[in-house]
Order: structure tokens, then sequence, then C-alpha cells
């Protein structure tokens, strides 16, 4: 059994987290935290960011499941550097610049940031690679949905496939955000559509469309509960690891 820290606790996603935890055997969790004006989540206290250090040290936790938001991310993983206490993240929407914060971090405690943690995601992504270079000189088109309070676009998920796509290609490719008035489509260049309604969890397709054929590569997140017991699957696999920089991918790779 580990024990955990859960930071961004009131959010849609920490929530999940606690509530997920809850059933399982393997986790407990030792606090939560949260910018919220609430004093309890899924019958856990809620404990202020400000806090962060002291909860570190008193509870000294095998690892801290966080959902927030990139600022509080990036100061909570200075907050785990100096308490040693491994990081795993699934908050997305990070700048460069906040990416590099969180990679300095992950020289003296174990960092783990994914923007999915749903194994299908993971096939997929394996997928997508091996249809791109299955595939040269077809058209590829990116459609994401996800609900309507989500504050980034496109999806940190949505940029882990073009990711994908750009190891697999041999050549560079042009990232086209939607289509408007007299707009066709160039050679080579990668359309990405982000649709944003109702409490979808989180749908991403890939169209491969060439020598009058269509491949349709799709995952669509049915619970919150996937992502949850993903990233407690990794608060798992990172406690007691050595400092560095891991992805999901690491996880499941085992
Ligand atoms: P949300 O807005 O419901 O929750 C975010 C929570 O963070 C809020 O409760 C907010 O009060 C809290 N917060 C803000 N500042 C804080 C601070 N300084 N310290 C602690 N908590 C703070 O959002 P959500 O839907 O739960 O998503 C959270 C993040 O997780 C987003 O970036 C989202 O894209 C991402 N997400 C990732 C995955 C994945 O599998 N990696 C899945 C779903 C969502």
């Amino acid at each position: 059994m580990i024990r955990i820290g859960v930071t961004g606790a009131a959010g849609r996603m920490g929530r999940t987290v606690i509530e997920t935890a809850s059933d399982r055997e393997d986790v407990t969790v030792v606090f939560a935290v949260d910018a919220t004006d609430d004093e309890t989540v899924a019958g856990k206290p809620i404990h202020e960011p400000d806090d962060i250090a002291a909860l570190l040290a008193t509870h000294e936790p095998d690892a801290i499941v966080d959902f927030s938001v990139p600022e509080a991310t990036v100061g909570l993983a200075d907050a785990c550097a100096e308490a040693g206490v491994p990081l795993v993240t699934g908050t997305t929407g990070f700048e460069d610049d906040q990416v590099a914060a969180l990679e300095d971090a992950s020289g003296d405690v174990a960092v783990l940031k994914a923007a999915n943690f749903a194994r299908g995601i993971q096939a997929l992504l394996a997928t997508v690679r091996a249809a791109t270079e299955a595939l040269p000189g077809y058209d590829i088109e990116l459609t994401e949905t996800h609900h309507n309070a989500k504050q980034d676009a496109p999806s940190g998920t949505a940029k882990t496939l073009l990711e994908a796509l750009a190891d697999a290609r041999e050549e560079d490719f042009a990232e086209v955000y939607g289509r408007e008035g007299i707009d066709p489509r160039e050679a080579g260049e990668v359309g990405v559509h982000v649709r944003r309604a109702g409490d979808v969890r989180g749908e991403h397709e890939l169209m491969f469309a060439g020598n009058d054929e269509v491949l349709t590569l799709s995952h669509r997140a049915e619970d919150r509960g996937v992502f949850a017991a993903g990233a407690l699957d990794a608060a798992i696999w990172i406690a007691g690891r050595e400092p560095g920089f891991y992805t999901f991918g690491d996880v499941i790779e085992g």
C-alpha cells in the first residue's frame, strides 16, 4: 500500500482520483490540497496550496498525484524536489518554460508528466506511429472533443499525438488549426480540429486518407475513472524511483 497526496483535489479529476483510490487496496490518500473554498472533498479535508511544504514534511507521502493548473504544478514540483517526494502530474496546457521548470525539478526527484493516463491512448500512440510509417503521403487530420469547461486547446493528448506523427514522419509538416474561407489544403499539412461541448470526457480521432481509402483511428474515454486509475498506477510505479523525467509510456513498458 502506498501513501499519496492529491493536489487539485476539488477539481473534476482530483475528486475522481480520491474516489478511485478509496476503492483500491494498493493506495491511500493521506492529504488533499486545492485552492477551493470547499472544506472537504469526497470525505477528505482540503488543505491550502501554501501548506504543501509542511504537508510533505509531516506526512512523507510516497508520491503526489496532481491534476491542477500549470502554474500550481510548477510550484508543486519545486516543493516535491525539496522534500524528495516523487510527482505524478496529469495537468496540461504548460508553456515551454513551465515544462523546462518541471524538467529542472526532475534532476532532484522523479517527475512523471502525462497528458493522458488512459491505457488505450498508449496503444493509440503506437498504432499512430505504425500507420504514419505505413501510409506515406496520406492526408492526416486530427479531431479532438472535450467538455465545455476545458481550458487549453488543443488538448495535451492532441499535442502528444502530433509529436508521435512528427517522430514517425521523415519530413517536417505544418499544423493547421481549423480552416475558414478560401483555404485549400496544402500537401503534407496536418489539420487539427477542436470541439468543446457538454461533458465529453475526451475523444481523439486521426483520419488517414489517400489511395482511394480512409483509415480512422479513434479513442474515447467514457469515464474520468480511466485517467484516475492510470495516474494511481503511475504513482505506484514512481514510488521510490530515482530522479528523472518520466512518461506514462514508461509505466506501461514496466
Ligand atoms: P478542474 O478545473 O476541474 O480542476 C482543477 C483544480 O485545480 C481546481 O479544483 C482548482 O481549484 C485547483 N487548483 C487551482 N490552483 C491550485 C493550486 N495552486 N493548488 C492546488 N490546486 C489548485 O480541472 P480538471 O478537469 O480536473 O483537469 C485538471 C487538469 O488535468 C487539466 O489541465 C486537464 O487538462 C488535465 N487532465 C488530464 C488528464 C490526464 O489523463 N492526464 C485527464 C483529464 C484532465
